[in-house]
């Protein structure tokens, strides 16, 4: 969708003077509008016990992370890597969520010893945890998709068949009770069903899910589950003339639904979390790029500095990304394809886009690239990860991540030779190492 009108007022009186005091291309994310959509996040759920848990893998750059955790927001990671970012944030223990899935031991280590909520994702996960000594008091046992019976769009989480995340619904009690037996007491339930849902109604979906497995594990094991986390998903409106997303209406329904639960069955409320990423920051980044060349072939091809290695996602999903041209409004528009530079003919922003007429050294902006953007990023064909920028509220913009270079990408190849000595050799320390 066209960036916020906010933004754009903030932003395209600057965008020449800070595109050249930064160089292009770079994402560019707006504080305000983040914090904005923080505090409308507390006031739809304002009288629900609810926290929302930032999903780091949408955009893991910590001084993002700390404009979120100034407004309560904890963290859900998943590798060492978004640990270590949530922790740059500040956040601590239960401040992160840390959503398990194939986990290696050494990350399932990692995140005991930050004192992570571990959502445990299969009962092989469970097992290996119950090996390295006393488990947390704490877990949350996510849940197949299979155990909701609603068919989502999205299709990244898989169908009941193909879904690799979670603990089928059937085996969920053999799984607490396990659980319970080693030292466990205090039992959360997890189940994210959907990616880029507009509407509430596949949220109460999986709630209700999640509720009636409360009622079964209180009834079978005596435990009463304390949190319920239906996940991330919650969609943004890309394409222009899209409707929002209607939080307010959302969490009230959600607040209701959990109100008329524990009112029926007698049980404590369980706290509500959700793990969104791309509802918090997506609406409010940009990708500023300046276009290089103006080619035609069968196809007009407008070729940019920045390309698929920046923002995969149209690559990757065929996804729209809204794309204008910096002061082209009252241009004549074209149909054309915005490309990069990369060897893959994929590599492209928009696809036979109407777009004004953008010449070389003009700056084209992509729009809602504030999550999934600069974190789906990659290096294929040496393209160069690039720098993200922050819109302060007083139109002052700090560079928070610098552009990735060659030396950066040359980094791994510096390292103590090793060799395998091969089976005649029989092991030489002195050969392994140089
Ligand atoms: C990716 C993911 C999220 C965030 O999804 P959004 O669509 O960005 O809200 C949340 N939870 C889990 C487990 C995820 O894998």
């Amino acid at each position: 969708m066209p960036m916020n009108p906010t933004l754009a007022a903030r932003f395209e009186p600057i965008a020449r003077d800070v595109a050249d005091h930064f160089g292009t291309p770079f994402h560019l994310y707006d504080e305000r509008g983040i914090e904005e959509t923080c505090k409308a996040f507390a006031d739809a759920f304002a009288g629900t016990d609810f926290r929302e848990f930032f999903a780091v893998k949408a955009l893991p750059n910590p001084a993002i992370l700390a404009v979120v955790a100034r407004h309560g927001f904890g963290f859900d990671a998943s590798s060492p890597a978004e640990l270590a970012a949530a922790a740059i944030a500040g956040a601590t223990g239960e401040d992160i969520c840390f959503t398990s899935n194939n986990t290696p031991v050494d990350e399932m280590i990692a995140a005991l010893d930050a004192g992570a909520l571990i959502t445990i994702d299969d009962e092989a996960v469970l097992e290996r945890l119950l090996t390295l000594g006393p488990p947390p008091k704490r877990l949350v046992f996510r849940l197949h998709p299979s155990a909701s019976d609603s068919t989502l769009p999205g299709g990244m989480l898989g169908d009941a068949e193909s879904a690799k995340f979670g603990i089928p619904a059937d085996r969920l009690v053999p799984a607490v009770t396990l659980a319970l037996a080693h030292g466990v007491e205090d039992v959360g339930l997890h189940l994210m069903r959907g990616s880029e849902l507009m509407h509430a109604e596949p949220f109460s979906r999986t709630l209700a899910t999640l509720l009636d497995l409360a009622v079964l594990l209180r009834q079978r094991t005596g435990v009463a589950v304390s949190s319920v986390n239906i996940g991330g998903g919650i969609g943004i409106p890309y394409r222009p003339g899209e409707q929002p997303f209607d939080l307010k209406g959302f969490g009230a329904a959600l607040g209701d639904q959990l109100q008329r639960w524990a009112a029926d069955t007698g049980q404590r409320q369980p706290r509500l979390h959700l793990e969104s990423g791309r509802a918090v920051t997506g609406p409010h980044g940009i990708l500023v790029t300046r276009v290089i060349h103006r080619m035609h072939k069968a196809r007009t091809m407008i070729g940019v500095d920045a390309g698929m290695s920046a923002l995969m996602r149209p690559a990757l999903y065929g996804a729209y990304h809204h794309v204008t041209v910096l002061d082209g409004q009252a241009r004549p528009t074209e149909v054309a394809d915005v490309v990069g530079s990369l060897c893959e003919n994929n590599d492209k922003l928009a696809v036979q886009r109407e777009i004004p007429r953008a010449d070389v050294g003009d700056l084209v902006i992509v729009h809602d690239t504030g999550a999934h953007g600069w974190s789906m990023g990659f290096t294929y064909n040496g393209r160069l990860r690039p720098q993200e920028l922050l819109l302060h509220d007083d139109g002052t913009v700090s560079r928070i991540r610098r552009a990735e270079t060659v030396a950066d990408q040359q980094v791994t190849l510096k390292f103590p030779a090793s060799v395998f000595p091969g089976p005649d050799n029989g092991p030489d320390p002195e050969l392994c190492w140089t």
